[in-house]
């Protein structure tokens, strides 16, 4: 089987395992809750959940799994949920120099609480490119959630779901606005601005396991 892992230093990593425990596939997935490099190193793949993106950076430095943390994102699927979501980024505006450490491995700029403070949490149905069940929108609940900035143009980004641009803070003109982009691929991983183990819907969790962590581990057929 391939095991799963989710950071559980802070944050909303409970609700992940549960909704991985729920997949049809579960019996081809284990999922482990990785505090040190130990339970990283049994990992196939990892999920960087939502919580305090400083508190979960900071907490890695202190159980040594920040440069462990930086190896893995360079030869296995991560999905970064919100705080994970700027962890993965390659660079945060606006956080003071020494005040957020990066994973990166995302070729996005990003902005922490991007919506403002008087919009602290909403959801909002998105349409995901390559979900299940496509003509069913999938709930996109924000908290605290940070909001794209930009996209490096050359980098092999997907943006698979965008949210309307009149609901942005500053609305957008153009629907190609960085700021609607609120779940990408690049590479072996993805990134979400919004909470997918916050619904009661498991097709994030699946669509994960199947197009981002079953191709990288020979061997395994998903049926
Ligand atoms: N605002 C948090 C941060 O900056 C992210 C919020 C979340 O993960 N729900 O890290």
């Amino acid at each position: 089987s391939i095991t799963i892992g989710i950071l559980a230093l802070q944050g909303a990593f409970a609700e992940h395992q549960i909704r991985l425990q729920n997949l049809r596939l579960k019996r081809k997935i284990e999922t482990v809750l990785v505090k040190t490099p130990e339970d990283l190193q049994r990992c196939h793949a990892l999920i960087i959940p939502g919580g305090e993106s400083t508190t979960i950076a900071l907490l890695a430095r202190l159980s040594g799994l920040l440069e462990p943390l930086k190896e893995f994102i360079r030869v296995k699927p991560v999905w970064g949920t919100c705080a994970g979501a700027i962890l993965l980024a390659q660079s945060v505006t606006g956080a003071k120099k020494d005040g957020q450490e990066l994973l990166g491995g995302v070729s996005i700029d990003i902005a922490r609480n991007g919506w403002g403070s008087q919009v602290e949490s909403f959801e909002a149905p998105l349409d995901v490119t390559g979900l299940q069940d496509p003509s069913v929108p999938f709930t996109g609940i924000f908290i605290r959630a940070p909001v794209v900035l930009a996209l490096e143009p050359d980098a092999p980004i997907q943006v698979i779901a965008r949210l309307a641009p009149h609901l942005l803070p500053e609305p957008a003109e153009d629907e190609n606005d960085p700021r609607t982009v609120v779940a990408l691929r690049q590479g072996l991983h993805l990134l979400t601005t919004f909470h997918p183990e916050l619904t009661q819907d498991d097709r994030f969790h699946d669509y994960f396991a199947r197009k981002c962590v079953f191709p990288t581990v020979p061997g395994v057929v998903v049926g």
